[in-house]
């Protein structure tokens, strides 16, 4: 078991199990999420070197609330520019503006940003790679344009291992404009 905490403390997550995967991602909406979200008041950067954003991918079903809840908001990124996919939802920590998690809808994991860990597992994928203009990183990790069959596979299993578990999105509400 272990916990990951918003930068101030106030807000906890319990994490039961290990993580399906690590995975960097680099699409548009990550990016732009990042720069949105890193922008608000004391925020710190969820970013590498790279601009991608590193995710540490874990069951919803292992993921508990243990402090903090009436903290937990909700980030949507305007339409605009938001193609894939529809309705994914970043939670944050209204306490210190410390981003948690994206949130696909229908998905049966959260990605937790890995920069709430205090000591993240290695990152093991770079992708969505298409999205970015430019040339690719140029590190050790693996990339792919969008994803890897593996990828898809892992998550599969981990969908399976929840007896293919439908989890609907919970209400939350909106990060105000201001901080
Ligand atoms: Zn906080
Ligand atoms: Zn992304």
């Amino acid at each position: 078991m272990s916990t990951i905490t918003c930068r101030c403390g106030d807000t906890a997550l319990e994490l039961t199990g290990a993580p399906i995967m690590t995975a960097t991602c680099h699409c548009t909406s990550c990016r732009r999420a990042a720069a949105e979200l890193t922008a608000r008041p004391g925020a710190a950067p969820v970013v590498d070197a790279y601009g991608g954003t590193p995710y540490v991918m874990w069951r919803k079903d292992r993921v508990k609330v243990l402090r903090g809840a009436g903290h937990l908001r909700e980030h949507r990124l305007s339409p605009k520019g938001s193609r894939r996919p529809k309705g994914s939802r970043r939670v944050v920590a209204r306490c210190c503006n410390s981003p948690l998690y994206l949130n696909f809808p229908g998905g049966h994991w959260l990605s937790l940003y890995a920069v709430r860990f205090d000591d993240p597992p290695p990152p093991g994928l770079r992708t969505m790679l298409m999205d970015v203009e430019g040339p690719w990183p140029d590190d050790d990790v693996p990339g792919a344009k969008r994803q890897t069959a593996r990828f898809m596979g892992k998550l599969l299993l981990s969908w399976a291992a929840t007896g293919f578990r439908r989890f609907p999105l919970e209400p939350m509400p909106p990060l105000e404009d201001a901080g």
